[in-house]
């Protein structure tokens, strides 16, 4: 058995021992692990702090997870855009294959709480089935592997899943979605690494949400990712009291870029169950996206998405710097809040169709 099987044997299962760790009621704690998987890796066990802590706050069983009145069990809708267990087909060109429900740790927000730490949902004849689905949809030419935690599996299933991927023609782009830098860094070995490369292109996404989680060990397991060819992107969820605030975002989104991780999206956390205490307004990720933009490198920002609820899709906010359209100038502002113009030429006036021009007048002045 290899050290991170050992390490993910020994994460803690047990409401009782985070409940006196934490100074919850047990018995609280012990009717949270019924409804909700927990499980916490000593590694990352050992990097939260007393209550309220960031991390502990996004791993440890809560009581107000009990509580949630508008939470939802399958908020994207996912189940109902699946055409065959194992497989979410939501957009045209891509689909996510779902190969576990395991992961080294439960996150409190899971948007997939319904699913994760379920025996026998996605056995290998499941996961065989979605691949066959997928090789006789040819518009199908980026395949997101997600669970659960695909690097949760040992070195030869992952493999043996992405070689099968591989094998079909239109599959061009690979994905692995896991948190496994984050929670179980150890997981990112040498072995693993070089068993996957000769199935390049694949795209790691990995998934911190918060600067105390980039410790040497995670960068060590990104840079490895790094120079064996896997783009690593991240994932952060924007979290109540975890990571709501410009400051520890940019210091989040820097540090990421400093272990050669790109971020990506940053999620307005999904209408999960038990999860309303994590909620943000939607203008704190405006906000965070405007303290971003600009005042550090724009590989730092992420996009700032809303999966719609219901299965609509990622969509894109972006703080508004188009202020106004006359028939002379486009009105723009700037990072600093200062209103530029950039002229509408003759030119660009003569390409534009009378019509065209009428609209964007009528709009201007609404
Ligand atoms: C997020 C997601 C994708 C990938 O979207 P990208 O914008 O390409 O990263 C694909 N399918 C589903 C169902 C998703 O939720």
């Amino acid at each position: 058995m290899e050290n991170w099987q050992k390490e993910l044997q020994r994460t803690i299962v047990k409401p009782e021992e985070l409940a006196k760790l934490y100074g919850i009621d047990v018995e609280k704690a012990r009717e949270v692990a019924r409804r909700y998987p927990v499980r916490i890796p000593r590694y990352y066990l050992d990097l939260i702090g007393s209550s309220g802590d960031p991390l502990g706050l996004q791993s440890v069983p809560a009581p107000v997870e009990l509580e949630d009145p508008d939470g939802l069990e399958d908020p994207l809708a996912e189940e109902s855009q699946s055409p065959v267990p194992g497989l979410v087909w939501r957009y045209p060109d891509r689909a996510l294959l779902l190969v576990t429900t395991i992961c080294a740790m439960y996150c409190r927000f899971c948007t997939r709480k319904r699913l994760v730490g379920k025996k026998n949902v996605y056995t290998p004849q499941v996961v065989s089935k979605a691949i066959e689905y997928i090789a006789q949809h040819p518009a199908i030419r980026d395949v997101i592997i997600s669970g659960g935690d695909p690097l949760t599996l040992d070195d030869a299933t992952i493999t043996g899943i992405v070689s099968q991927l591989r094998k079909i023609a239109h599959v061009d782009i690979i994905r692995i979605d896991t948190k496994t830098p984050c929670v179980l860094p150890s997981r990112i070995t040498d072995d693993l690494c070089r068993a996957l490369t000769p199935y390049h292109p694949i795209y790691i996404n990995t998934h911190f949400n918060h600067p105390r989680e980039l410790t040497p060990q995670a960068r060590e397991a990104c840079e490895r990712l790094v120079n064996h060819g896997f783009p690593v992107g991240n994932q952060t969820v924007l979290l109540k009291d975890v990571n709501d605030d410009p400051q520890i975002m940019k210091e989040l989104m820097l540090g990421l870029l400093k272990m050669r991780v790109k971020p990506y999206y940053l999620y307005q956390c999904d209408l999960i169950e038990g999860g309303s205490h994590f909620r943000t307004p939607i203008e704190k990720g405006l906000e965070i996206i405007e303290a971003l933009r600009g005042h550090v490198s724009g590989m730092a920002v992420p996009h700032f998405v809303v999966d719609a609820p219901g299965g609509g899709g990622k969509i894109p906010l972006i703080p508004e710097t188009l202020l106004a359209v006359t028939e002379k100038e486009w009105v723009l502002k700037n990072f600093e809040g200062k209103t530029v113009t950039y002229p509408r030429s003759e030119i660009a006036l003569k390409s534009e169709s009378a019509k065209e021009r009428k609209l964007k007048t009528e709009q201007t002045t609404c």
